[in-house]
């Protein structure tokens, strides 16, 4: 008896290095660690690029997938022209028509 590597729902397996109670659980996970592999390349092609905050111009983490650094994210006081620029890039409009 073990439990399975994905639903944790205890199964019986015959040979020893079956760690999945069925080919869904199997399915599934090998689904998550695509979409992590994904993740964690899109990280590395960041690793190359220098972001910018679009507030402070601080760098930005490659971890961070905001526009703003971890400091104007929860400090929104400094950073409301910053926001407006960036709902301006989500509506597709450019910044001059903001005003
Ligand atoms: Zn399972
Ligand atoms: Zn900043």
């Amino acid at each position: 008896m073990r439990n399975c590597q994905w639903c944790n729902q205890p199964f019986q397996t015959k040979v020893s290095y079956q760690i999945y109670c069925s080919p869904e659980c199997r399915d599934d996970a090998t689904k998550e660690k695509i979409a992590d592999r994904y993740a964690i390349t899109r990280r590395q092609k960041r690793q190359g690029k220098t972001r910018l905050c679009k507030s402070c111009k601080k760098q930005l983490s490659m971890y961070n997938d905001e526009p703003l650094c971890d400091k104007c994210l929860i400090n929104p006081g400094d950073v409301s022209k910053a926001l407006k620029e960036i709902k301006g890039i989500a509506n597709g409009k450019p910044f001059e028509d903001q005003q």
